[in-house]
């Protein structure tokens, strides 16, 4: 769809002048996204026949941020990480990186408009957080008004506006087709007991670290997708109590696709979950719990909301 044929949109009411959410909000949405492309590619003059994601991608992402802000939980088509999901784990002879020519991808919609656009709303929102993304997002859109950009200066402009490395993130998310599934492989629990016993004489330097009152929780974790990201746990204990522990995607750098960390808590732990708020898309949330829980699939649910009736 071009801007200028924005005068053909759907919108129409019935004959009767109602119409149903899903009109309205289809034509709001269409409306916002052809504004935008005033500005990419139109004004951020990137070549859309090379690589149609420096338009349609970005576009869809400012997109996603004028609904939101347009209307209180605004049913938006793409942006929400959940919604990218069922792409990213499908058959990979068929999905290619975002950093493919455009007149060889499959899947147009998904790869140039909603992964694109779910990247930069996880980058935002989950790793660089909204002021330092807003501020190399503008900083990109400056330097590059009425210029031709490439995806390098995109990538560039992000990274030294913000003194942010993100080779890691473009990497996994524009030139491969990797999914995120990270997953909790072990959890050992020790107390400083136990501690104390392994280590028969424990060492001058840890005798501050280990006491009676604290538990350790040495936890392994997978990167069984092969996307990068980064590690959000919620530990939950005992009282009810809940403690968050984020741990940036640097933690991956040296060590292939397992890493440990051990946590330490003056409270035991009932359970702990991986990607408690599904922030980051991943594709499989079966392994993201312990001890282990089963997640029922949308087709279970569906059976049971069925048999109930
Ligand atoms: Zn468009």
């Amino acid at each position: 769809m071009e801007y200028p044929m924005i005068c053909f949109n759907g919108g129409r009411p019935n004959p009767d002048g109602t119409f149903s959410d899903r009109t309205r909000r289809g034509m709001i949405s269409v409306i916002i996204h052809e504004v935008g492309h005033n500005f990419f590619p139109m004004i951020i003059n990137s070549d859309e026949r090379q690589w149609t994601w420096m338009d349609e991608g970005l576009n869809t992402f400012c997109q996603y941020l004028t609904e939101q802000e347009f209307e209180e939980d605004y049913k938006s088509r793409r942006g929400p990480p959940y919604k990218i999901i069922d792409y990213m784990k499908g058959e990979k002879n068929f999905i290619s990186p975002i950093m493919t020519n455009s007149e060889s991808i499959f899947q147009f919609g998904n790869n140039a408009y909603g992964k694109p656009a779910t990247a930069l709303n996880i980058l935002r929102e989950s790793v660089m957080g909204r002021e330092l993304f807003d501020y190399a997002f503008r900083e990109y859109a400056q330097r590059w008004a009425f210029k031709h950009p490439s995806p390098a200066d995109f990538f560039r402009s992000m990274e030294d506006a913000s003194s942010f490395d993100l080779d890691w993130f473009w990497r996994g998310w524009f030139f491969t087709n990797d999914h995120v599934d990270l997953s909790i492989n072990e959890v050992n629990v020790l107390t400083g007991e136990d501690l104390k016993n392994k280590f028969k004489k424990v060492p001058d330097a840890f005798k501050d670290f280990i006491n009676d009152e604290t538990y350790y929780y040495e936890m392994t974790f997978e990167n069984i997708g092969g996307l990068v990201m980064p590690i959000f746990l919620e530990f939950e204990f005992e009282d009810g109590s809940k403690v968050e522990q984020r741990i940036p995607a640097e933690i991956w750098r040296m060590t292939g696709d397992k890493v440990s960390k051990v946590f330490t808590f003056e409270k035991k732990a009932v359970s702990i979950s991986l990607d408690p708020k599904f922030e980051t898309a991943d594709v499989d949330v079966e392994n993201n719990y312990w001890p282990k829980k089963m997640v029922k699939s949308k087709f279970q649910e569906f059976e049971e909301l069925r048999t109930k009736k």
